[in-house]
């Protein structure tokens, strides 16, 4: 029986994008970063939140009668406004809504429980050639549960992927990286000032863990694999210098572990996610890049880093 915690916002079963074959994806709550592109803002904060969803809200206002601590405001135009420094979570809202409209974003599980709900999806993993992979978030902050996890899905045979931003100690990465079979790891911005303009922190502490990961792999024979992702964000990544940059900052470092390279274009699908939890995103009406500019793009990364045996593009493009 293991009492280790940690708090969740989806278990998402049949993911096809987050590594080999089909997937059991594990959102951990709580990042180490803050990237004004972020597609999960539900899983920056490592406490549960609430989520109002305004296409279910009839407007009734239930929930602003009922909340002990006063912490719900409609505005003028109907918006919903939650005041989280005086929310507790309490849930009273969500009992008396009508009509589901609110919901409490970040369920906590032990290990044991999360391993038993992981299980049941075994049949289509493992005829699908898939596994399980720890996102977020970022899930290497919670390494103490994440390596007893690990260490019971390994017991099963299970394909593991760790996918992180890079901004953790350096202990959660020794004590990960052994039990992982696929590191899905980003690179977003090489200009550090640039990096921290977009992302809240510096790139040093990435860099540095690329290396100790490459080197733990090499040093203990392990057949973990190193995949490479970069956001390709409109005005801000997707420059051909930055592309360039990273290229060749791989083929410096890059040994054989590192299978892949991914450039994965922007889009805004995930607005959805900041109105529910009440927030304002500026890349709110971004557009896609081009087809023949992603093109472009691939075309540098392929060009500057030939170490790399599989480069490609992900993500939806405009033809234009
Ligand atoms: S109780 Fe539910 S439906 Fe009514 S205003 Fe609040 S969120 Fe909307
Ligand atoms: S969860 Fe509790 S404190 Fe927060 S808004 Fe709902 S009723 Fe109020």
């Amino acid at each position: 029986m293991n009492e280790q915690t940690a708090v969740l916002t989806e278990i998402r079963s049949l993911s096809a994008h987050d590594g080999p074959g089909l997937r059991t994806t594990i959102f951990f709550k709580g990042c180490s970063l803050k990237c004004k592109w972020c597609h999960n803002p539900e899983t920056i904060l490592l406490t549960p939140e609430l989520e109002w969803d305004e296409k279910s809200c009839i407007d009734c206002r239930v929930c602003e009668a009922n909340c002990p601590e006063k912490a719900i405001a409609f505005t003028e135009s109907k918006s919903y406004i939650i005041n989280k420094n005086k929310c507790t979570v309490c849930g009273t809202c969500l009992a008396t809504c009508p009509s589901k409209a609110l919901k409490i974003s970040g369920i906590s599980y032990t290990v044991d429980q999360l391993f038993e709900r992981i299980h049941k999806d075994e049949k289509f993993i493992k005829r699908s050639n898939g596994g399980i992979t720890f996102s977020g978030g970022e899930p290497a902050l919670r390494y103490p549960f994440i390596v007893e996890l690990a260490k019971k899905l390994k017991a099963f045979d299970y394909h593991l992927a760790l996918d992180t931003c890079g901004v953790a100690p350096a202990k959660a990465y020794k004590t990960i990286v052994p039990l992982m079979d696929l590191i899905l790891y980003d690179l977003k911005e090489i200009n550090d000032e640039k990096h921290r303009q977009f992302t809240g922190a510096s790139n040093e502490l990435v860099h540095e863990n690329l290396s100790l990961i490459l080197k733990l792999i090499q040093q203990n024979n392990l057949k973990t694999e190193v995949w490479i992702r970069t956001p390709l964000i409109p005005a801000m990544t997707d420059t051909y210098e930055n592309v360039q940059a990273i290229g060749k900052f791989l083929s410096e470092k890059a040994n054989g572990s590192v299978q892949k390279w991914e450039l994965c274009t922007f889009n805004n699908l995930c607005i959805a996610k900041y109105r529910k939890l009440g927030k304002e995103w500026a890349l709110e009406h971004s557009d896609l890049l081009t087809t023949s500019y992603a093109a472009q793009l691939l075309k540098v990364a392929k060009l500057s880093a030939p170490i790399i045996p599989g480069i490609n593009l992900s993500g939806l493009t405009k033809n234009k």
